[in-house]
């Protein structure tokens, strides 16, 4: 099979199908001649079946969450239900052009208001923008709010302090925004060291970014002193809310002490993601820093939903129009679904799922810090690598099993590092299988480690050399 379309050429044995086509002289009763070509288009000669099989086939070589389990740590792979595509496409949202009069738009108005509504009552925010495209871009507004809110009280601020768990979106935005980032050390339990915190703190420090729970999985029990001891440098704490899918209806950023908060729609709330495909991260704020939103907000004046006018002390805008519309709707249609039980009981099926795995791999797998996990869990591969075989190894044969490897080499603390986050809407059957497979490819590591670094035997494309593949990309590469 080729792997490129434009690599087939099938127009002159083409099976036959009913075909559509226009004489050059249909065409030019609606066409001036000087809009015709004069050469043959460069597209690929192919019929319809041959696309259609070209690029379903091209689709069964990928890994996705409608295929296969993917428990991709700090991703919240989780399965988006199929009815949501649905509401999102329907013509009232998918028909409505953003430079509607916003008269004429007062039902799409009301989604973007009362979803803003919905998730500050979710964060314990006080308003919220969704504006952002994505979680890093959400922290990118989240940083820009900081800066604009030192800027209006004349403080000199230099530094984010970033826990050495964190993602890495969260130093890269602070270091874009021209901060100086400031590491705190985890402790032996895998929470913020306080001790190093308040070594570290002065008056420059800005913000302190952090998500809760850790990148660890754990549960930040010290968070209330962690956000009284930023607030004293009149610091702002930032909550990165990846991770938000452990907590929904159980607790709040908001009550915690942040000021600042992301969601990933795409991770918690139901919007489909990886392959690039479109993101959402809504930022929410404290009162004191409503002043300082992406503009415009959707506001609501008596039974009115409308843009908002005036914002003197707003950063700006980040994006095009009001946000990825389509995004916003899914997760809207999502959290009205599932009202607060349901959200609850989303954080609680995360929870069990990721304690039950963590329960059943510990004897196979070291596990750095014990006790009770959130909604995912860090093992670490250290045995197996004293046998020769790698976190790096084990992820490749799990691909030759039918599952998604989870998060490898992550967070940078952990040595052979594997996150797992099974998320909620796995059965127990599928993890139980993920366990027996694990176990199996423990056993070759004991008898037939070769096996193993040899891995994956069963996909399209074997080891990739990945530092060259992401310097200088080949998309010619031959499959085997
Ligand atoms: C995914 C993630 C981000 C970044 O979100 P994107 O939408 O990929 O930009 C930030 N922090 C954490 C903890 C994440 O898991």
């Amino acid at each position: 099979m080729s792997d490129l379309i434009f690599e087939k050429t099938s127009r002159n044995d083409a099976g036959w199908l009913p075909a559509l086509s226009h004489s050059e002289e249909e065409i030019l009763k609606f066409l001036p001649a000087s809009a015709l070509r004069r050469s043959e288009a460069h597209l690929p000669s192919v019929s319809e079946l041959d696309v259609v099989r070209h690029f379903t086939n091209l689709s069964r070589k990928n890994f996705s969450v409608d295929s296969q389990f993917y428990p991709l740590g700090s991703c919240t792979m989780k399965y988006n239900p199929k009815v949501l595509d649905a509401i999102a496409a329907a013509d009232a949202f998918s028909q409505t052009h953003p430079y509607q009069d916003p008269q004429d738009a007062q039902g799409a108005l009301r989604i973007l208001f009362e979803t803003q509504t919905l998730l500050s009552e979710i964060t314990g925010m006080e308003e919220f923008t969704l504006q952002p495209a994505a979680g890093a871009h959400g922290e990118l507004c989240g940083l820009l709010i900081v800066g604009a809110y030192h800027r209006y009280k004349k403080e000199k601020k230099t530094k984010v302090m970033i826990p050495d768990s964190a993602h890495g979106t969260n130093p890269a935005t602070a270091a874009l925004c021209g901060y100086e980032v400031v590491q705190v050390k985890t402790d032996a339990r895998g929470h913020v060291e306080l001790r190093d915190l308040k070594a570290k703190i002065d008056k420059e420090v800005a913000c302190f970014m952090l998500t809760n729970p850790s990148t660890l999985g754990l549960f930040e029990e010290e968070i209330l002193e962690v956000a009284r001891l930023v607030h004293s440098v009149d610091g702002l704490v930032y909550y990165d809310g990846a991770n938000m899918n452990a907590l929904l209806g159980h607790c709040r950023p908001g009550d915690m002490g942040f000021d600042i908060v992301h969601i990933n729609l795409h991770k918690t709330f139901a919007v489909p993601h990886g392959s690039g495909g479109p993101g959402s991260g809504p930022v929410g704020v404290k009162k004191e820093l409503v002043k300082f939103l992406p503009a415009p907000r959707v506001l609501k004046e008596g039974s009115q939903f409308i843009y908002e006018k005036e914002a003197p002390y707003s950063i700006g805008k980040l994006r095009s129009f009001y946000g990825n519309f389509g995004a916003i709707i899914r997760s809207y249609a999502y959290i009205r679904a599932l009202g607060r039980e349901g959200l609850e009981a989303v954080s609680e099926h995360a929870i069990l799922n990721a304690n039950y795995l963590k329960t059943k791999l510990k004897d196979l797998y070291e596990i750095p810090f014990d006790g009770y996990c959130m909604h995912e869990f860090v093992m670490s591969a250290k045995r197996q690598k004293a046998k020769g075989v790698k976190a790096l190894d084990i992820a490749k044969r799990l691909l030759d099993f039918g599952i998604h490897a989870p998060t490898i080499y992550f967070p940078l603390i952990v040595e052979e590092a594997m996150m797992v986050e099974p998320t909620e809407t796995e059965s127990k059957a599928t993890l139980d299988e993920f366990v027996k497979v694990l176990q199996e490819i423990q056993k070759e590591i004991e008898t037939n480690p070769q096996k193993v670094l040899d891995a994956p035997h069963t996909t399209p494309v074997s080891r990739i050399d990945e530092v060259r593949a992401a310097r200088e990309p080949n998309l010619r590469y031959r499959a085997k």
